[in-house]
């Protein structure tokens, strides 16, 4: 599937048979809706962003203006959070000041939020950039992860979120 020289704005040759939808279509049945709405794709356009459909389906912990929090899927401690700016960039870098602000504030809520959960020893906050940074949901997203006293040998060691 060509699908590297298919975007929004490039849709590639269209052979128009009535009743069939366009080529577009065809090699992005996942991502069709999402694309036609102008909803940004990840790189890799056969697969729609995890973080815009769930923005998207309100299946979120919080919300502001700006940003949003939920679960990590897969966390890497009890509590493990994403704090996410709901405008789909690629990385904290392209996140601008006000967006900042608000995941900063989304961050401060989540925190009292996983804290009044269960006893909370520390915390990380991190964010991963690139394929080299290990991001694998290229959405910018800042992960909160509290830490617990003896949850792992080392608590220098920051966990690879
Ligand atoms: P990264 O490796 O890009 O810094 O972090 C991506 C994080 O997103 C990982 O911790 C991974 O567990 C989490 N994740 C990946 N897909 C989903 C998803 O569909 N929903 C949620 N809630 N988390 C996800
Ligand atoms: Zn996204």
């Amino acid at each position: 599937i060509p699908s590297a020289t298919i975007t929004k704005d490039d849709p590639g040759p269209r052979d128009a048979e009535p009743g069939v939808n366009s080529t577009l279509e065809r090699v992005l049945p996942v991502g069709t809706a999402l694309v036609a709405s102008g909803h940004p794709l990840h790189p890799d356009v056969t697969k729609p962003c995890p973080f815009c459909l769930r923005i998207a389906s309100g299946d979120v912990e919080s919300r502001n203006s700006l940003a949003v929090a939920f679960r990590d899927q897969y966390p890497v401690s009890p509590g493990h959070t994403l704090v996410v700016p709901s405008r789909h960039v690629t990385s904290l870098f392209d996140v601008d000041e006000e967006e900042l602000k608000e995941v900063w504030s989304l961050i401060g809520e989540a925190k009292l939020r996983v804290a009044a959960e269960r006893q909370v020893d520390g915390w990380n906050i991190g964010t991963n950039i690139g394929d080299a940074g290990g991001q694998t949901v290229h959405h910018a997203h800042v992960h909160l992860i509290p830490r617990y006293r003896g949850d792992v040998e080392d608590p220098e060691v920051v966990y690879a979120a």
